[in-house]
């Protein structure tokens, strides 16, 4: 009787031992519209992973952008996301974004900031437009449903004292889509929030006559104060073509973030994959990325805490972990 009860829980240690071996970790990583920066990168972390993982794997999802993926990550719709610093800040702290007041996105946890995402705003060039002040009364894209994009439009047409309200009309939708009517002379003007170099932009200066326009110097104080994520950036002369001089405008962080329901081995083990020994790999998805990503700041405007499994990465590199705000959970 005594053997036949050892050899039950033997078995039973077995089954369990062999099952949790061969469970596999699904992880959405949610990103951004198909032509912008988000999205590639996605689509490159998961690569990444699914070659080198056999127990995890990863999808990348398009979205419509940080607030979007922020919320999906609280929902458990995504385990890992591409977001703004700004916009997981807000998020995780239940602040400035209406969907996250009173309803903190408690479960977001840092992993890594990446590259700068910069504000691009671009104007039909026979729209006389040469400053967000021009913007009254005019047709803007301000961004995708759920995007980070939309919220700095909405903060830097309130640095020039306007609302949505003060636009001819506030169109909102695909990137892929707010392009292809800037070319068509439908709409005069956008925003969007991404990385420099990405192809939205790259086809809007190829196959539209636009012009950058660039943020004043004053406006660009008022911005930093009010909303502190936002750093000052100057788009580099020749980033674009017909681009012939640097643009004055703000750039916020690009941030990989992942869901506190995510175990810290599997973050670990992602970060020291994608940060660690496939680097180069990670690196090479995007230029923005290969000129901007480094481990050693890759905690630099770092808004939430960090995953455990992201800072025992960056803890065994000899990184200081910052000190941001305990989750309130
Ligand atoms: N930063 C953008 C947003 O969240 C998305 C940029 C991208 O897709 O690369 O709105």
């Amino acid at each position: 009787m005594k053997d036949k009860t050892v050899v039950l829980a033997l078995l039973t240690t077995l089954l369990l031992a062999f099952g949790a071996a061969a469970a596999k970790t699904f992880i959405t990583i949610g990103s951004g519209g198909y032509t912008g920066t988000y999205y590639p990168t996605a689509v490159g972390i998961a690569e990444i992973i699914n070659s080198n993982l056999k127990d995890i794997r990863a999808n990348a999802v398009s979205t419509g952008g940080s607030v979007f993926n922020t919320g999906a990550i609280q929902t458990g719709d995504q385990q890992m996301a591409m977001t703004q610093n700004d916009i997981a800040y807000y998020a995780f702290n239940g602040k400035v974004i209406l969907k996250f007041l009173g309803k903190p996105a408690y479960k977001l946890r840092g992993v890594a900031t990446i590259y700068p995402e910069t504000v691009h705003i671009l104007a039909r060039k026979d729209a006389n437009i040469t400053s967000v002040s021009d913007f009254k009364g005019k047709k803007v894209y301000v961004g995708d449903v759920g995007s980070g994009a939309e919220q700095n439009a909405k903060q830097i047409l309130e640095a020039y004292k306007m609302t949505f309200a003060d636009l001819g009309q506030a169109v909102r939708g695909r990137p892929k889509t707010a392009v292809q009517l800037l070319q068509d002379g439908r709409i005069d003007a956008l925003f969007y929030t991404l990385g420099v170099g990405s192809s939205a932009i790259v086809q809007a200066s190829e196959n539209a006559d636009i012009v950058f326009v660039p943020l004043e110097a004053a406006k660009i104080s008022f911005l930093k104060k009010r909303y502190p994520f936002y750093a000052s950036y100057s788009i580099p002369a020749g980033s674009y073509r017909g681009q012939g001089s640097a643009v004055q405008t703000v750039a916020v962080k690009a941030t990989l973030v992942a869901s506190a329901d995510l175990s810290a081995d599997v973050v670990y083990r992602v970060a020291n994959l994608i940060f660690g020994s496939k680097l180069a790999q990670f690196k090479s998805i995007k230029p923005v990325i290969a000129e901007n990503f480094s481990v050693k700041s890759a905690l630099d405007g770092m808004p939430i805490p960090l995953h455990p499994g992201a800072a025992k990465f960056f803890k065994e590199k000899g990184i200081p972990i910052p000190n941001v705000a305990k989750p309130i959970d």
